[in-house]
């Protein structure tokens, strides 16, 4: 099939040319993002294959429907980006890779908690310096202290498995228990207990209407005083600003973030020289105990394979019209936001 794969980088390039030698569709590579007004570069293509930020709105499905595409494949789990009703109103087919690099997330949420507790981003940055001070580098032991985790699904399971073996003790929610969580130990309850009782809140839940701002002024008062708060999952599940008025006063102690509400004007992008008009953003830059990362807990050599491969499956699942298990269907009850 023709595919148009938007914002494409060197890497996804690379990945995506190994897994498609053997199925050979034809590909051509856009760098920019899928927008309203990047649609029409897709005319003429049956197939459009896009990624996280790539805004699959109304309008830029009325352009691509237009211009003969009836198949979106999305490069990633989440599909908050794309408006499903009017994809299905259309009569455009959505495909996504369910699961790529739960491992990888799970590991790089665990490489926050490590470095936000040892303080391993600013040692990392005083020893080059020559500064060899211990003052302000203390941390605590993970033994014995409460994680609570947010969503235990493929993410928040390996989570748990991996902060047990640390020896943490382990408190969860979701709207469905899992049972292997529970083998592990872990305890599910209520959020207002995760918030009174966790030293390490990690959020591991999809981005809903029902999860949206899901940490606000109101939870940041219930959680310990200068516990810490990992967020690997989607920007939005946090209030940014209520983090900040957390992190000022103390309430707050540690913030790792790899994900932020507007990171689609930021992320994947070099804008080192540029000015950066996000000021929330900035703010949130300026805290010694806050560490960001740029939406790259899933950037491993083995997600990148699993991407690709997913991808081209299903694509060629669609061609040949197979049923595709990983096809999303328009529920109205359970649209996402944006
Ligand atoms: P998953 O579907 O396996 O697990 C999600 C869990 O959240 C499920 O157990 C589900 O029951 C639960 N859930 C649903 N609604 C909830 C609610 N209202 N409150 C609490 N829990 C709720 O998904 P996963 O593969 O573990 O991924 C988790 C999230 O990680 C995804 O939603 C995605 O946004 C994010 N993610 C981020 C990256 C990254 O690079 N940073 C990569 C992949 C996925």
């Amino acid at each position: 099939m023709k595919v148009a794969v938007f914002s494409t980088k060197t890497y996804d390039r690379q990945f995506l040319e190994a897994a498609n030698s053997p199925i050979q569709h034809e590909l051509v590579f856009f760098e920019p993002l899928l927008n309203r007004d990047t649609a029409i570069l897709a005319a003429g293509f049956p197939c459009v294959c896009v990624f996280v930020h790539d805004q699959v709105d109304a309008a830029t499905l009325e352009i691509l429907a237009a211009g003969g595409t009836h198949l979106i494949a999305l490069r990633c789990a989440g599909f908050n980006n794309v408006d499903l009703a009017t994809a299905a109103k259309l009569g455009i087919t959505i495909v996504r890779v369910p699961a790529y690099s739960p491992y990888g997330v799970a590991e790089h949420a665990v490489g926050l908690i490590l470095s936000l507790n040892r303080k391993i981003h600013r040692a990392y940055n005083r020893v080059r310096e020559g500064n060899f001070s211990l003052n302000g580098l203390l941390g605590f032991n993970l033994n014995d202290r409460t994680v609570g985790i947010i969503g235990t699904g493929k993410i928040g399971l390996i989570l748990g498995q991996i902060m047990k073996g640390f020896g943490c003790h382990l408190l969860a929610y979701d709207v469905y228990h899992n049972p292997e969580l529970e083998a592990l130990g872990g305890k599910y309850v209520e959020l207002p207990e995760i918030f009174a009782k966790s030293d390490i809140i990690s959020l591991h839940c999809p981005l809903m209407p029902q999860t949206h701002h899901l940490i606000n002024s109101s939870a940041i008062a219930q959680m310990k005083p200068g516990m810490m708060i990992i967020n690997t999952s989607r920007g939005a599940l946090i209030d940014t600003q209520a983090v900040i008025e957390g992190l000022k006063s103390g309430q707050i102690g540690y913030l790792g973030v790899d994900v932020y509400e507007q990171e689609s004007e930021l992320f994947f992008e070099d804008l080192s020289g540029e000015i950066i008009q996000d000021d929330v953003f900035q703010r949130l830059t300026t805290f010694p105990n806050v560490l960001i990362t740029g939406h790259q807990a899933f950037f491993t050599e083995e997600a990148l394979r699993n991407i690709a491969e997913t991808t081209f499956a299903n694509i060629t699942d669609i061609e040949q019209s197979r049923s595709c298990n990983n096809e999303i269907r328009h529920q109205p009850e359970k649209t996402l936001v944006a």
